[in-house]
């Protein structure tokens, strides 16, 4: 019985009509995928990406050289110095990350009080070389002044729950 069964599966197509059945329904049903990087989803307000420091609207830079962000950095991938202005406030010499041993927590933003230091919505920072990963303050703040609004919406959006 199962050799005729066999048989006559195999005379009438019919495992490969039913794949071809499968194939056509997904065909017409909507796509699970998206054509990136022409076409993409919405991030989250909590989106962890590339990082970014803040100034002040009167461009005075928004960090204050605490160091909570290096402390609190489980990758120890910040690097701060800092030295006292003329005018006796206190403000970072030299703010590196190393974009090779951040694992993009956020616990850098989080310890923040003055929300200086943050990560922004750019994924795609690949580089060819380790060293174009080791990011300075310009950069930093280069970021934070492209993305500012961006920046302020997700943290304003993002502030009841903090
Ligand atoms: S996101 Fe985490 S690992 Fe990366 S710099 Fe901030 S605290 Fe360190
Ligand atoms: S970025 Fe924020 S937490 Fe880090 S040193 Fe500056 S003020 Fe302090």
């Amino acid at each position: 019985m199962a050799t005729l069964d066999r048989v006559a599966r195999s005379l009438l197509l019919t495992e490969l009509v039913s794949g071809m059945w499968l194939t056509l329904r997904a065909f017409f049903s909507p796509k699970a995928t998206i054509n990136y990087p022409y076409e993409r989803l919405p991030l989250s307000p909590r989106f962890k990406g590339e990082h970014a420091l803040r100034r002040y609207p009167n461009g005075e830079e928004r960090c204050i050289a605490c160091k909570l962000c290096e402390a609190v950095c489980p990758a120890q991938a910040i690097t701060i110095e800092a030295e006292p202005r003329e005018d006796g406030s206190r403000r970072t010499t030299r703010y590196d990350i190393d974009m090779t041993k951040c694992i993009y927590c956020g616990l850098c933003e989080e310890a923040c009080p003055v929300d200086a230091i943050v990560e922004g919505p750019n994924l795609e920072f690949a580089t060819e070389t380790r060293e174009e990963l080791i990011y300075h303050k310009e950069k930093l703040l280069d970021n934070g002044d492209r993305w500012e609004a961006m920046l302020a919406e997700r943290l304003r959006v993002d502030a009841p729950y903090r």
